[in-house]
């Protein structure tokens, strides 16, 4: 599978505290962790992990963060041909301070990420699947998924941070649209939290032109919806001790196995997620595909 992410990077850097700070106060820090994130590079990251071949598309900055952000992701084995370095613009970076007990704030520099332009998004002739999130601007979107549909190429969203204005022409080139409930509560104004709602809110999607609709809902599984056929496939029941990234891990796989039958694919990229929130951290979590299958024999799943 040839996949184009269109997508965000960012350094994040993770700053533990005995306890959030109060206005004013200055803290001294217990330690500090940097890794790769942006749920553009995690989705890219759990693809390759899953099998697909992944290009990814988007920008960092001149300073030397963005020279760090672009090696460790091709060390992950995604191709960063189309990573663009941009003059006098600071890389994307993510400030997060957390405390003992998890609870954490997050402050973020879009930087290079917010200057991700249509004229970025060429050479998109051996894509099979193209996909993108709301970390980088939706013009540049929207070109890649016109470009995407024009080759017949599938078109994946995953509008995410969720935005309330979303231009029509997204919905319509959108072959597959993954909220988490959140998402889905503010761009459809239904709360999914009872099947009727769930189905509401799916059919919001499909009546502005998104063929297949999954709502992931954290431990209660994924919702899908497509033309004739609906279900829930439910989360394997494991001891979560961090969700960071449990969404783009089911993404990436999920789109790594796209020419499966889509229950079979949910199950397999919820399988990948249940792996991964078991583990501290959010790149270092993803699991490969052979983690995956065998976590799947030990749940007599075959
Ligand atoms: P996001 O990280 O975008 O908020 P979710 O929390 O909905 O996304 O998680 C995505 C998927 O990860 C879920 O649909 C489920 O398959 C899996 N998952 C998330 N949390 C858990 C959990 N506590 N136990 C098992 N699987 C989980």
């Amino acid at each position: 599978m040839q996949i184009v992410m269109l997508g965000s990077i960012n350094l994040d850097e993770t700053l533990q505290v005995p306890h959030l700070p109060a206005k004013g106060e200055t803290l001294i820090v217990a330690g500090i962790q940097q890794a790769v994130g942006g749920k553009g590079a995690n989705q890219a990251v759990a693809a390759v992990r899953g099998g697909g071949q992944v290009s990814f598309y988007g920008r960092v900055g001149d300073d030397p963060f963005g020279a760090q952000l672009k090696s460790q992701l091709q060390a992950t084995g995604v191709d960063v041909a189309h990573l663009q370095t941009t003059p006098a613009t600071s890389s994307g970076r993510a400030f997060i301070v957390v405390d003992h007990e998890g609870n954490n704030t997050i402050s973020v520099i879009s930087g290079a990420n917010a200057l991700v332009k249509a004229s970025d998004v060429t050479d998109l002739d051996s894509a099979d699947v193209v996909m993108a999130t709301f970390e980088t601007p939706i013009a540049a979107t929207l070109a890649a998924f016109k470009q995407a549909k024009r080759r017949g190429a599938t078109t994946i969203l995953n509008p995410a941070p969720a935005m309330p204005e979303v231009p029509e022409a997204l919905w319509t080139l959108s072959d597959y649209v993954i909220p988490n409930e959140t998402e889905t509560q503010i761009l459809t104004g239904i709360n999914p939290n009872d099947g009727a709602a769930l189905t509401a809110a799916a059919t919001w999607f499909i009546n502005r032109g998104v063929k297949t609709v999954l709502i992931t809902l954290g431990d209660r599984g994924v919702y899908y919806q497509v033309a004739g056929q609906h279900g829930l496939i439910p989360a394997f029941k494991v001891q979560a001790v961090d969700t960071t990234a449990a969404g783009d891990t089911f993404i990436g796989h999920l789109v790594a196995k796209l020419d499966w039958p889509l229950p079979q694919a949910i199950e397999f990229a919820s399988a990948a997620s249940a792996l991964a929130v078991q583990q501290v951290g959010a790149q270092p979590a993803i699991p490969t595909d052979t983690a995956v299958t065998s976590f799947l024999k030990e749940q007599g799943h075959e």
